[in-house]
């Protein structure tokens, strides 16, 4: 029994598949050397493999990995492959216009880099390039797409924004709480563990040397990689491990761990056709903590609620895995969007730690020692960009410069947050706020003084949350 493959539907489902089980990959038990140790075997950790023997097929890579491979947020997530449009505003106000250019042309080829790659490898990861839908689902969240509109007709990129009001929304997916919305041209939605584990099984068949079961003593940079049965001595090192970075020392300021919940139901095609939502866009809403759907080939629907519990110490624990008030939220709105879902039963829930920046843009940096490398800061979008930031990472171990490579998230160090105790007990009150004001506008409630006081406080201090 694994409480992860237990409570996840996507890799309980994958799972299913003896090609997606794939070759065993199996714990490090003795000293090794390689050319590059890589700590993590999600999306960040495998496409850096990968990427890696697409330049230097020769090259002898060893991934080391806590759990199984996918067994974290990448086999858990949403399935939103998107690149970086919704984020339009927040990358013109951080890199400027060229820079913010580069950077929605990069997310675009990853979103292109991963599609290609499962037509290539002939893997059906359910994708469908249908695009996002941000949708006001409380009469307060309308409008809350000019920024974004402004940004993107600053940058000349307004052809990808198509606003819609109640009626074209109605056309495309029909609530009685979603008072219009956007159609944002990227991306669309995928079964993330079919990808990252036909992902990992591609890596095992190049050659990387992965090994599960394997977690690392927390690298500080300079030595060997360490484990409990064996070192690892490379000439390059490279950090994929998320949200668990978050209570290492060198990386507590850079990234804070908060839990996102999903929940999904039975399948009910015929309920979906009655709402009219039958392709394959993802959809979020425009609150702060927000809610993210989508729907699956065989009529499902997976809804997400952000913004919940983060740890005071940062350390990620079993309460991101499942927690019945994270679960209690994503009915609650499924509900309350669709109330003709009511009667369909909840077939599985469970949850997963992101690793919150406060720029809520990822980034590549290295550690002092110039040959450990890392990404971090996805922030709840990290299908698509772990596809960008592996091919960066990939470079950076090669000591080789590219396109991507000068892109403005390169070395974009963001600003740290607060030392404890305002990191632990601050994010959580600020946490709590912002669930209680969104709560109080969907309810078309004005927010009490406290709550709206404390939800403002990060942009007061220059921290972005959402
Ligand atoms: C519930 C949920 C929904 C999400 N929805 C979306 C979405 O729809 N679209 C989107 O773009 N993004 C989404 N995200 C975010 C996305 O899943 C992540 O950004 C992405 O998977 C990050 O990949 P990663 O490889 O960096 O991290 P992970 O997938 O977290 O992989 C890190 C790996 O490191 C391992 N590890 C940790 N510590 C150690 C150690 N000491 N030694 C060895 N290994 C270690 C972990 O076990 C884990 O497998 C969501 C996240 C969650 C939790």
């Amino acid at each position: 029994m694994n409480p992860i493959t237990d409570t996840c539907w996507w890799l309980r489902e994958a799972l299913e598949h003896p090609e997606l089980v794939g070759d065993p990959a199996p714990e490090l038990r003795a000293d090794t050397t390689a050319d590059v140790v890589i700590v993590g075997g999600g999306f960040t950790g495998l496409w850096t493999a990968w990427h890696l023997k697409v330049r230097d097929p020769g090259i002898d890579v060893v991934l080391l990995e806590r759990d199984e491979c996918g067994f974290g947020p990448s086999g858990r997530n949403g399935g939103f492959l998107n690149g970086f449009h919704d984020h339009v505003s927040g990358l013109l106000d951080m890199y400027g216009a060229d820079g913010a250019r580069a950077v929605l042309d990069a997310g675009d080829r990853a979103v292109a880099g991963v599609a290609s790659w499962l037509a290539t490898q002939g893997v059906d990861a359910w994708y469908r390039p249908d695009s996002s839908l941000a949708v006001a689902s409380s009469p307060a969240q309308v409008g809350a797409w000019d920024a974004m509109l402004d940004a993107a007709r600053r940058l000349g990129v307004e052809d990808r924004y198509t606003v819609l009001d109640r009626d074209a929304l109605a056309s495309r997916c029909s609530s009685p709480v979603f008072e219009g919305g956007v159609h944002v041209e990227d991306g669309g939605t995928l079964q993330p563990a079919r990808l990252v584990r036909a992902l990992r099984q591609a890596c095992l068949d190049v050659g990387v040397r992965i090994h599960e079961h394997t977690p690392v003593t927390p690298p500080r940079g300079g030595g060997p990689v360490e484990t409990a049965h064996g070192v690892v001595r490379a000439g390059a090192v490279v950090l994929g491990a998320n949200a668990w970075m978050a209570s290492w020392p060198g990386f507590r300021r850079r990234i804070v761990a908060r839990a996102t919940y999903i929940a999904i139901t039975a399948p009910a095609p015929e309920r979906l056709a009655e709402i009219g939502w039958t392709d394959g866009a993802g959809i979020y809403d425009l609150r702060s903590s927000l809610r993210y759907l989508r729907t699956t080939p065989d009529g499902r629907i997976a809804l997400g609620v952000g913004g919940q519990r983060g740890s005071f110490s940062g350390r990620v624990d079993e309460r991101f895995d499942t927690d019945t008030t994270g679960r209690r939220h994503c009915v609650a709105a499924l509900h309350r969007f669709f109330p003709g879902f009511r009667d369909v039963a909840i077939e599985a829930s469970w949850g997963g730690p992101i690793d919150v920046s406060s720029t809520h843009q990822p980034y590549v940096g290295t550690l002092a020692d110039g040959r450990t490398h890392f990404a971090l800061g996805y922030t709840g979008n990290g299908v698509g960009p772990t596809y960008l930031l592996g091919g960066i990472l990939a470079a950076r171990a090669l000591g080789i410069q590219t396109p991507d490579t000068a892109l403005p998230l390169v070395d974009a160090e963001p600003r740290p947050w607060p030392v404890q105790p305002f990191r632990g007990a601050g994010a959580s009150m600020v946490n709590a706020a912002v669930v209680r004001r969104d709560d109080a506008l969907d309810a078309g409630r004005r927010p009490d003084v406290l709550s709206r006081a404390v939800a403002s406080m990060p942009d007061l201090f220059g921290y972005h949350i959402g």
